[in-house]
């Protein structure tokens, strides 16, 4: 480990800051490590906020246990944010005036959800989901709620969909695209969707270009879509995207595109900062994938580099989403003309996205985890592949092993 480094600094206590923490320690860091949190709470993942966490009332979802975080020995600033990172001086400079120090940086602050209209922010029953805080106040909504509204069609907006109906609220989904989910996979997986919504009695209002949100004097919320009102929903959860928290990094003057551009190892163009997990634009990809597993490897990779190792990120993309009891597993990103063979097994459709050359570009599969494992292989062997035994329920998989 090089022998300069007896202070770290971490910027935001998510999954990816708290990650790289843990493998800095399991990698036998003993500096000084410093975590700069501006959620209050202990490190925890975001998938279950909008699954179990409202359906189960399931508990703050801890990364680590209390006893292995504390283990961890981390110096906590929170709820504090960094407002500055003053790289002449190596100093990140925190809300109350604080100038913290350090050897080597980490950035990963992640992302905030984007509401498409800032007015909407005043409405008392309009609301994002991102952190445990918006999930406990979403539960405590949906308890008193008949009928709910989504504004956006994507994944966690359909998460929240099914969580809904899970409860027994009634649900309308609200899209500006044709189809949902539309930016990360193809018409074929959205018709998918689309099928298992509307089996689940969700109302799907896809192709609405013009949403306006107001206020009823009872604190309902009116839904204009496309010049028609709507009856008055109880909540509206808005789902449309993220604005990456670059701008701690921007105005330090680090390349930056969608996100901070970085390498297989996390460095950023600053060789003592490094970032990881939503804010890091991928190293191959060249976007930010915003995804677990994506925020936990690829911290643990940079973590290594932190220190001086030798370290390189070359996992595929992959995320998963649960809808209505049903597992979605995405592996890859679409890119190019891809054509798609559909695998009808009873326990679920597989889709493949294939290149010219027939190798597989993305797959999904829904309940079918044991075929996304098989698909990880093959992308990364980049395995030409047979389109009439994949589009086959009686063919194997396991053959082409
Ligand atoms: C509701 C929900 C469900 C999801 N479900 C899935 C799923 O099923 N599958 C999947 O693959 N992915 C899912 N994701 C995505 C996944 O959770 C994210 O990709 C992951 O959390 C990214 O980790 P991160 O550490 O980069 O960012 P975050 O987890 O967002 O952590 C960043 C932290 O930094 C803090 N911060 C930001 N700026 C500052 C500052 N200046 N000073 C101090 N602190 C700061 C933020 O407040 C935040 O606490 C889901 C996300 C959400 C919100």
């Amino acid at each position: 480990m090089a022998s300069d480094i007896q202070h770290i600094v971490v910027i935001g206590g998510g999954q990816a800051g708290g990650y790289a923490c843990k493998a800095l320690r399991g990698e036998g860091f003993e500096g000084r490590l410093t975590v700069v949190a501006d959620e209050p709470h202990d490190f925890y993942e975001r998938p279950p906020l909008s699954k179990g966490v409202v359906t189960e009332s399931e508990p703050l979802p801890r990364l680590f246990p209390k006893e292995s975080l504390a283990a961890l020995d981390i110096d906590w600033r929170r709820p504090r944010r960094a407002v500055e990172i003053d790289r002449a001086a190596g100093e990140v400079v925190l809300d109350d005036g604080e100038r913290l120090p350090y050897d080597r940086l980490l950035i990963a602050t992640g992302s905030r959800p984007r509401l498409p209209v800032a007015e909407w922010a005043s409405l008392a029953n309009v609301m994002t989901l991102r952190t445990w805080d918006d999930a406990t106040r979403l539960k405590a909504k949906l308890e008193g709620s008949r009928r709910i509204g989504i504004i956006g069609g994507g994944w966690i907006g359909l998460e929240v969909a099914s969580s809904a109906r899970k409860l027994g609220v009634e649900v309308d989904v609200f899209e500006r695209a044709p189809a949902l989910c539309g930016r990360s996979v193809g018409p074929e997986v959205a018709e998918a969707i689309r099928e298992l919504h509307e089996r689940h009695g969700v109302g799907l209002e896809l192709a609405r270009q013009d949403i306006a949100l107001g206020e009823e004097g009872d604190g309902r919320v009116n839904v204009v879509a496309d010049g028609e009102a709507r009856e008055p929903y109880d909540l509206v959860v808005v789902g449309t995207g993220v604005e990456i928290n670059l701008e701690l990094a921007r105005e330090a003057g680090l390349v930056t595109e969608q996100g901070i551009v970085i390498d297989a190892a996390g460095h950023t163009s600053d060789p003592r900062i490094f970032a990881a997990g939503d804010v890091a634009q991928h190293p191959h990809l060249g976007l930010c994938l915003q995804s677990w597993a994506y925020a936990q490897n690829q911290a643990r990779v940079v973590a290594d580099a932190m220190l001086g190792k030798d370290a390189h990120y070359d996992e595929p993309a992959w995320l998963w989403s649960d809808q209505h009891g049903v597992n979605i597993q995405i592996l890859g990103v679409p890119s190019g003309e891809l054509h798609c063979v559909v695998r009808r097994d009873p326990q679920g459709p597989v889709f493949f996205y294939l290149d010219d050359e027939n190798r597989l570009v993305q797959m999904v599969a829904f309940d079918q985890p044991r075929a996304i494992k098989l698909g990880k292989r093959w992308l990364a062997a980049e395995r030409v592949l047979d389109p009439e035994a994949l589009g086959d329920p009686d063919y194997n998989l396991m053959q082409l092993r």
